[in-house]
């Protein structure tokens, strides 16, 4: 694969990695991009290559060159000793799950996390006899008066995907590394490229790379990542499950990968703006943005990130549930429905009061999540305001 670092062994930059990681053009007949190869059995030149079964692919659902290619890649961007890609970012979740726990084993879980991911705790893990709490997101080195004997793992989300705790996660990983307890983060909000996981304490980091790494709205994948030590563990637990992704799909998050520095920083840029833009609405209560001063995790966001995205949130002040959708049935340019991260952009009102168990969410008022996508920023801003036109006139119709 391409070499990261040039001949003067200084770490090239993340720009330029994206461009150059998990290619190797020499092996492929001078072409660009590892091409997409699909297949099944691995042909032995022997018996005894086929006996000992020898060669760097044996069986594709042990890899083949395009998946080892995101996968090297993965590595490089994400600072890891491994990766392993997977179809969906909820089956990157279930994988390092499914690495660092037994039966009979304690673990904590964000109460701000991906909704899926906690019906897997709540159903399957529970039928696997692991007992899953959950922890308030802003609980920080507070964390060590939940931890058991058992506590095997805890399951971060940093931000949350709709709330936007940032969580303490150098604290988090000092005080579960000092009980022997695996560090798992959903990072899929910041990507390595804004929050690099395991310089951070991280063991197992997810990515679910249907939202920026693909950027395209065309693509389910996902991504764990390990440090040293949970390397091994991560590559036997994804063996065992054969979880692999097809092909095709592999072959567009490698190609999403290219542009991922460009699209975020983008995303950064006009997410922020609108995120500014927002606070000064009078309809608007309040917004919830990390790379906002007004965020109570702001200082936290600012020691631990190297940048914030498109995806954020606002309260509105309150008003009838028809008058939302009176706001969000017109929209031109914001679709309704959920994933983020692509080119278009997206509004998605939510509500998480009913199955949080360790917080109270209480926002006052209606919320609705942002995914800023490419289209330009004063006709998204006009979509909006046409929104909040709508808004206003259906709260003052009896
Ligand atoms: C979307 C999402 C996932 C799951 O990804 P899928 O590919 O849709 O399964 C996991 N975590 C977070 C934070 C997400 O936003």
């Amino acid at each position: 694969m391409s070499e990261t670092r040039g001949q003067s062994g200084r770490k090239k930059k993340s720009r330029t990695r994206l461009a150059h990681a998990g290619r190797a053009p020499s092996e492929q007949f001078g072409f660009v991009n590892t091409p997409i190869y699909r297949g099944s059995t691995v042909l032995f030149p022997d018996t005894a290559s086929l006996l000992a079964n020898r060669g760097a692919y044996t069986y594709a659902t042990k890899g083949t060159p395009t998946i080892r290619a995101l996968e090297e890649a993965w590595i490089d961007i994400a600072g890891a000793a491994e990766a392993v890609a997977v179809p969906s970012g909820l089956a990157a979740i279930a994988i390092a799950l499914l690495t660092a726990l037994k039966s009979g084993d304690h673990l904590l879980v964000t109460d701000s996390c991906y909704l899926p991911a906690r019906m897997f705790c709540d159903s399957v893990l529970k039928r696997l006899g692991v007992e899953t709490s959950y922890y308030d997101p802003r609980i920080g080195a507070d964390i060590a008066a939940l931890m058991r004997p058992n506590t095997t793992a805890i399951l971060t989300e940093s931000p949350g995907s709709q709330t936007l705790e940032v969580q303490d996660i150098p604290a988090l990983a000092e005080i579960a590394h000092a009980k022997g307890a695996c560090v798992i983060l959903d990072n899929t909000w910041a990507t390595p490229l804004f929050f690099p996981p395991h310089e951070r304490g991280v063991d197992l980091s997810i990515e679910a790379g249907t939202k920026y790494l693909g950027g395209h709205s065309d693509l389910l994948l996902g991504l764990v990542s390990a440090n040293d030590k949970w390397a091994r563990r991560l590559r036997a637990a994804y063996d065992a499950f054969a979880i692999c992704p097809g092909p095709e799909d592999v072959f567009l998050a490698l190609r999403g990968m290219r542009t991922m520095e460009l699209r975020l920083r983008e995303a950064e840029r006009a997410g922020l703006e609108m995120a500014r833009w927002l606070e000064a609405r009078e309809e608007v209560a309040h917004v919830i943005h990390p790379a906002l001063e007004s965020h109570p995790d702001h200082a936290l966001w600012k020691r631990d990130f190297l940048g914030s995205t498109g995806l954020f949130s606002f309260i509105l002040k309150p008003v009838p549930p028809e008058a939302v959708a009176a706001m969000l049935d017109g929209l031109e340019l914001f679709g309704l429905g959920y994933s983020w991260g692509g080119f278009e952009s997206l509004a998605l009102p939510f509500d998480c009061a009913s199955y949080r168990t360790a917080t109270q969410w209480t926002p006052g008022g209606p919320a609705i999540r942002l995914s800023i996508g490419l289209e330009d920023l004063d006709d998204l801003k006009e979509d909006l305001s046409l929104g909040f036109a709508r808004l206003r006139a259906a709260a003052q119709t009896p």
